[in-house]
């Protein structure tokens, strides 16, 4: 009997090893997901072939699908990719701590300046702003008016001041006076260019920042790739602000710009207004950016299966006669999260008669009646069925409240007795059950 129920429940929970076939599917929608957040193709590529290659071959816990419990190991493996972690900003042992901002022009780099400025104030650390963007008209203006908004102070040479010039003087500024931070605001191109870059490099050897956060609008998609890469290359950032995240991109860039930099996204910025930054969170990004479709579900209900502590907890409570009706709940759902309740329940033997053929079929209404029932079952009731098949009163009262026949209940208990009874004989046989943490 064990060997015959150890195969149908393959067949219905799949392979037993992640394998290329069994993920097939999962593996397709994490990629279009992926793409479709604008997440740039070479770095999909190698990160889905780099996570499939560490899956392939990974034992399937116990009850969980392969295909689920592949997203749930691309979801991680994407947190980690983005630091799973947030990573603050740096804080200098001497101030002045020491910010460069670079990006190209209407990425956000002059609000995020401000932005960051009324975030580091929160956290009590004196911020002056130094603006450097002498080629924009009314660039320095800009930000001065900012600074008023928020009431942190700017300096400026005015707009025919040479901005290295500007920049070493802004920090000299901030440390004679005090500063806990000081941020350079710089000017940006429309595209990379050789005189930007060059300008960017000389303000960078002058000052010796302590962060050169690159800012990336998330609206750039694919192109966010190769701005990380020449920005990186060429100046060497420390680490990004992605802007725009308010938008309704899903935030792909950030998978390219951590993949091609190496180095952590700190803040995105979620709208217009000086208030809008907020500190990066891999998790959360990660989620968004697989949130197309059916993944995140996937993902979610993968979640709920892969409680192991849990199974093992509800194995030993079938061996110790202490399985209840909150763990007939939990349980059920688990096996009707793996495929058709109908299909598991045949598997076992006595389970089935908790359920007619014609209702097997029907294992979602079913359940719906199980959970109606014993949700108007109190707390005492559900750890004790037998307060229950010695009490007529409480079998009405259950009844009434869930909108079902006396008969219902009473059935339900004598199935859930049987059930549990049987249940124990398999333990005690050590056969363990299926989905139950158990090995076959
Ligand atoms: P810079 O050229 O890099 O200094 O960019 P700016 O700071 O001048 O910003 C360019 C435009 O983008 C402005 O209209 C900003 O209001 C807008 N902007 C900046 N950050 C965000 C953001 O996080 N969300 C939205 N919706 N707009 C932003
Ligand atoms: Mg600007």
């Amino acid at each position: 009997l064990a060997d015959r129920l150890e195969n149908a429940w393959k067949k219905v929970r799949g392979q037993d090893k992640i394998s290329e076939s069994n993920v097939k599917d999962a593996l397709r929608e994490v990629r279009r997901a992926l793409l479709e957040a604008d997440a740039n193709l070479q770095v999909v590529k190698d990160f889905v072939a780099e996570v499939e290659q560490k899956a392939l071959g990974a034992e399937v816990i116990s009850g969980v699908r392969p295909d689920q419990q592949f997203i749930e190991i691309i979801h991680n493996e994407l947190v980690s990719v983005m630091g799973d972690a947030n990573v603050p900003l740096a804080h200098a042992e001497s101030a002045p701590t020491i910010v460069l901002m670079a990006g190209l022009q209407g990425t956000g780099k002059t609000t995020a300046t401000a932005k960051l400025a009324l975030h580091l104030r929160k956290e009590e650390r004196s911020v002056l702003m130094v603006a450097t963007d002498v080629y924009r008209p009314a660039a320095i203006d800009q930000l001065i008016a900012l600074g008023k908004q928020v009431d942190i102070p700017v300096f400026d040479l005015g707009k025919d001041a040479d901005p290295v010039e500007i920049a070493r003087q802004g920090v000299e500024r901030a440390r004679a006076e005090g500063f806990d931070t000081v941020i350079i605001d710089t000017a940006g191109r429309l595209q990379i260019d050789e005189s930007m870059m060059g300008e960017l490099k000389r303000i960078k050897d002058t000052i010796q920042p302590h962060e050169v956060l690159l800012v990336v609008d998330a609206m750039t998609g694919q192109e966010a790739a190769n701005l990380t890469r020449t920005f990186h290359e060429q100046i060497g950032v420390t680490g990004a602000i992605l802007t725009k995240m308010d938008g309704d991109t899903r935030g792909g860039a950030a998978l390219s710009v951590r993949r091609i930099s190496g180095q952590p996204i700190k803040f995105i910025g979620v709208g217009e207004k000086v208030d809008a930054l907020q500190p990066f969170y891999p998790d959360r990004m990660a989620s968004r950016i697989l949130g197309m479709g059916d993944v995140l579900t996937l993902v979610e209900k993968a979640r709920e299966e892969i409680d192991l502590a849990d199974a093992e907890k509800m194995q030993e409570k079938i061996l110790s006669a202490k399985f209840d009706f909150t763990d007939f709940i939990k349980q059920t759902r688990l096996l009707k999260n793996m495929g058709s309740l109908g299909g598991v329940l045949k598997l076992i033997p006595g389970m089935g008669k908790m359920v007619n053929e014609e209702q097997l079929q029907k294992g979602e209404e079913q359940l719906k009646k199980a959970e109606a029932m014993i949700g108007s079952m109190t707390a005492d009731e559900r750890r004790d069925p037998d307060l229950l098949s010695n009490s007529p009163s409480r079998r009405r009262r259950i009844a009434r409240g869930s909108g079902h026949a006396d008969k219902e209940v009473t059935e339900l208990i004598s199935n859930f007795q049987k059930m549990r009874s049987m249940m124990q004989q398999m333990g005690s046989g050590q056969m363990g059950l299926p989905g139950m943490g158990g090995g076959f």
